[in-house]
């Protein structure tokens, strides 16, 4: 059968050597896979999910109880007072905007602790100029570099002990950048040296692709509010578009101002009949992380038999589901997302190719053959085209997809 999926027999030996070599990782993948369907399973019979909450509404979306419902789901797995988890957020990186926009004010600064953050939210901040950045509203910006891989602990002690600081912006997944992803316990390391020095600065977590890989959450480490996305981990590859935001109450409030309108907050938004599909994605979403995380450790392994520079090692602590492969070469890249792409069950017969994406600095190519467009919990793989001509693949529904994905991007490059 995998000859026939045109995998040749030396690549297929190859895989099964290198699955003897990851299972005590898969194991322990599954014990945080069991904690956090455990997780979700309590919260869905605490708060008595029935098929009335399956119900749609329309217009203003008043009265919706499936929304609030899962609003408060949400909070429960997350460990959080409340949650806002609304289609009405066109993207992650939408839902980090609301929450900037939401949590700041004119002359207030924002302080990035994780060097430069994702390529989408420069001309938000302000970083690449726009009309409606943060910036233009008067809203000033400063950024920490990490010192390789580690918080500059002492720099941001010492910036934060000056108290005018309104908020502090953590992305734990490394973006398109070459450093590593933060673990919980650096994550929580941080967070009691700024609460050591300052007990009112917001901190906020970026945490697109990392819910579930661990057995906690930011929120239950110190974090005030975290945000991510519904077409990664926690959409469980069901949910068809949307994002979350949770933490503390006043500040979802104040999320929920921005995103629809000052008085009218959680109240409105319109579900439009994905309620049923958030909480089944919810459902599956431990599972389909667990899956995620199969296929990034088995990718991990198997590229670096071949001898490619992977990052992180496949016995290493993750914190995200993100799998780097520094392939040194445009062609070889491009050639590795282009397999990706011929390994999915969707557009498996397109080729895709480097393009000025919007937002972007670099040319990127996207390798995703989704059934949802840009989902990236579903195996796809993207890549800047700029030294060292990095590969960040991601995702994976079942491993076993996720590993012929792998296995086809492989045997295009050779
Ligand atoms: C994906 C991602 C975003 C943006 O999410 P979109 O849904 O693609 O807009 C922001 N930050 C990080 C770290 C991400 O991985």
């Amino acid at each position: 059968m995998y000859q026939e999926f045109g995998i040749d027999e030396k690549l297929e030996n190859i895989a099964q050597k290198v699955e003897s070599q990851i299972k005590h990782k898969i194991k322990e993948i599954d014990d945080i896979c069991m904690y956090n369907s455990i997780k979700v399973l309590k919260a869905f019979q605490d708060n008595n999910i029935s098929d009335m909450h399956f119900n749609s509404t329309t217009g203003y979306g008043y009265g919706d109880i499936g929304r609030d419902t899962i609003e408060k789901v949400f909070a429960q797995v997350l460990g959080a007072k409340d949650s806002i988890v609304r289609s009405q957020f066109i993207s992650g990186t939408h839902a980090l905007t609301v929450t900037l926009f939401a949590l700041l004010r004119p002359n207030d600064t924002m302080l990035t602790i994780t060097g430069e953050p994702y390529d989408t939210l420069h001309p938000v901040i302000g970083i690449e100029e726009n009309e409606s950045s943060l910036k233009s509203f008067c809203i000033n910006y400063e950024q920490i570099d990490l010192l390789g891989n580690e918080f500059d602990k002492q720099k941001i002690e010492e910036r934060v002990k000056e108290k005018d600081i309104k908020l502090i912006h953590i992305q734990r997944s490394k973006g398109y950048s070459a450093r590593k992803s933060i673990t919980l316990k650096k994550l929580e390391e941080i967070i009691k040296i700024i609460r050591k020095v300052n007990n009112e600065v917001i901190i906020m977590i970026d945490n697109c692709y990392c819910e579930f890989v661990n057995k906690q959450e930011p929120l239950s480490i110190g974090a005030d509010i975290i945000v991510g996305s519904l077409i990664k981990n926690l959409g469980g590859g069901l949910a068809p578009n949307g994002a979350y935001v949770a933490g503390k109450e006043e500040l979802i409030n104040l999320v929920a101002q921005r995103l629809t309108a000052p008085g009218q907050g959680k109240e409105v938004g319109p579900t439009l009949g994905i309620n049923k599909s958030i909480l089944q994605g919810l459902y599956m979403a431990p599972s389909v992380v667990a899956s995620s995380l199969k296929t990034a450790v088995f990718a991990s392994k198997i590229l670096e038999e071949l001898g490619f520079k992977v990052s992180p090692r496949f016995d290493e602590e993750r914190a995200d589901i993100v799998q780097t492969i520094e392939f040194g070469d445009a062609n070889k890249v491009i050639k590795y997302c282009q397999g990706i792409q011929k390994g999915s069950a969707i557009d498996s017969s397109s080729i895709p190719e480097p393009w000025d994406m919007p937002g972007y600095t670099d040319k990127v190519i996207m390798a995703s053959g989704s059934f949802t467009q840009g989902s990236s919990i579903e195996l796809s793989c993207d890549a800047p085209i700029r030294p060292p001509y990095i590969a960040f693949m991601q995702g994976g529904l079942t491993y076993e997809y996720g590993k012929l994905g792998v296995l086809k991007a492989i045997q295009n490059i050779m």
